[in-house]
């Protein structure tokens, strides 16, 4: 098998002393990838050849920008084999998700090249008389990337796109569970034609995280953070970065709730839930964890959603067309096996699903969940949705909002006016009308509150994230100075 090196400077590279890592595919066991194990001395060469490449890419005008970054979304579709085939080893991903995956990448960086003429400035107004005041957006410096496994082609293309289109340099901090699939992510964009140094790869053991990423946001030339996790590394990553005084991008965890009220229509509620709470196995940041229902309607709803969840069956994705592949690996079954065992100990109802062997779990309904199980609260990040049933509108919010975290949400009901009143009570970052909670595009703010984390990506609030805002002023004529 080839070994992946990392990618400094447009050079593929081994890591000082040569130290390598396996990422083993979940279903099978056997070794995916083995890729550089990068240490802290490869991190920092990876900056400095990122700020050695910023004063010429800063400098590029917009139309060289929007060309690699068309050509890279061209040049990803492309490869979207090689994608399948990286996502299916080292995730256990369908090749359904991976192609979709694929496709919001390549929009993705298609937005990028819209938005680089859009880093726009204003005059303001000064008191000074004679003073042309400016407020400036410019280039930032490098920025530092990390993006998760789960949908790893959309977010790890998420974390640079705007960045580079910014005319910011990057150092991507490749995930351990799917370096492969990231590092294909940065060889297309090289191959796009990004000049030597602006995008650059380090891969790292899982044990080395944590001083690869201390001495990365400690580099005197990175100036911005940005980072797609969990909520636990999340904090950690604010803290150092906060320490550094590095402005950061969070998007952290999440626990959705899908509010169906008395009035909702069901197929359209179902049809919606089981695609948010079961897509990818469930392991999307949007997926719906927590669906609230009105006790006048939670019967039947819960009756059609049991029958939707059992034909979605798990299987290995390599072998055949199953609706649901793996979950990442045997800890992540193991933990959703418990959270199961634990609800059912306390009462809740298995409406559907609860097989689970080896890494495969069959789509899983519980029904009457309660405060006291550990579900209730906890991100599942796996294919079990909760139920919880509730009396009234405002039983329905108080429970929506009862969660530590507030990423993405949905209301289903009839009348428009009042399921959009609810949706503004809701404490989240994202909250769909009639639709489901898993909803992302491109040019859209994206972002969550609460320990869902903070900054958004997107459009021109991305610009706003990538970019140093500047007072700079043009005096014409005399000043009058005091003294
Ligand atoms: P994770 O937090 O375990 O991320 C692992 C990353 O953190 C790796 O890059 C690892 O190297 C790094 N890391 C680990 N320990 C560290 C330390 N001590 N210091 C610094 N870095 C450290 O998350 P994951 O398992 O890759 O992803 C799953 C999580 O991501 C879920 O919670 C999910 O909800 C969330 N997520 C959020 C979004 C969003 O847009 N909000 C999108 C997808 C996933």
């Amino acid at each position: 098998m080839d070994q992946l090196g990392l990618l400094i400077a447009n050079q593929d590279q081994k890591a000082t002393g040569g130290g390598v890592f396996e990422r083993l595919n979940p279903i099978s066991g056997e070794v995916a990838t083995r890729a550089a194990a990068a240490t802290v001395d490869d991190a920092q060469r990876a900056a400095d050849a990122a700020a050695a490449a910023f004063p010429a890419w800063s400098k590029t005008t917009p139309k060289e920008r929007r060309k690699i970054l068309l050509k890279a979304a061209d040049l990803l579709e492309e490869k979207g084999p090689l994608f399948v085939a990286a996502m299916g080893a080292e995730i256990g991903a369908t090749a359904g998700w991976a192609m979709f995956n694929v496709m919001l990448a390549a929009d993705m960086l298609r937005e990028a090249a819209s938005l680089v003429t859009q880093i726009k400035g204003e005059i303001v107004p000064s008191n000074r008389p004679g003073s042309t005041a400016m407020a400036v957006r410019q280039p930032a410096g490098v920025v530092l990337a990390m993006a998760p496994w789960n949908a790893p082609v959309i977010l790890g293309v998420r974390s640079l796109a705007t960045p580079l289109a910014c005319g910011n340099t990057v150092v991507m901090k490749t995930s351990e569970l799917c370096p492969r699939t990231h590092r294909l992510i940065v060889e297309t964009l090289l191959e796009a034609g990004l000049p030597t140094g602006a995008l650059n790869a380090v891969s790292n053991a899982p044990q080395d995280a944590s001083e690869i990423v201390e001495a990365l946001i400690a580099h005197p030339a990175v100036r911005r953070v940005n980072f797609t996790g969990s909520t636990r590394v999340g904090r950690i990553i604010a803290e150092k970065a906060g320490r550094h005084l590095k402005p950061a991008l969070l998007e952290l965890g999440g626990k959705a709730p899908f509010i169906v009220l008395d009035d909702a229509d069901l197929d359209e509620a179902v049809a919606a839930a089981a695609f948010g709470a079961y897509m990818n196995q469930g392991q999307i940041c949007m997926s719906t964890e927590r669906i609230v229902v009105d006790n006048t309607v939670a019967d039947a709803f819960v009756e059609k959603l049991a029958a939707k969840a059992a034909t979605l069956v798990a299987g290995d994705p390599v072998k055949g067309q199953t609706p649901l592949g793996s979950v990442v690996d045997q800890t992540a079954a193991t933990r959703l096996e418990q959270l199961v065992k634990d609800a059912v100990a306390k009462g809740a109802v298995l409406a559907a699903g609860g097989k689970i062997e080896g890494t495969l779990v069959d789509a899983t309904l519980l029904d009457k969940v309660a405060p006291s199980m550990r579900i209730y609260a906890e991100e599942s990040f796996g294919p079990v949705v909760t139920v919880v049933r509730v009396g009234s509108v405002d039983e329905a919010v108080r429970v929506a909002n009862d969660t530590e975290y507030g990423l993405s949400s949905a209301v289903f009901g009839k009348d428009v006016n009042r399921a959009l009143a609810v949706a503004r009570r809701i404490e989240s970052g994202i909250c769909h009308v009639n639709g489901p909670t898993v909803h992302d595009e491109a040019q859209m703010p994206f972002g969550g509150v609460k320990a869902s984390g903070y900054g958004r990506f997107g459009g021109n609030w991305g610009i706003a994230e990538f970019t140093e805002l500047r007072w700079v002023t043009v005096q014409d004529g005399h000043i009058h100075y005091p003294i």
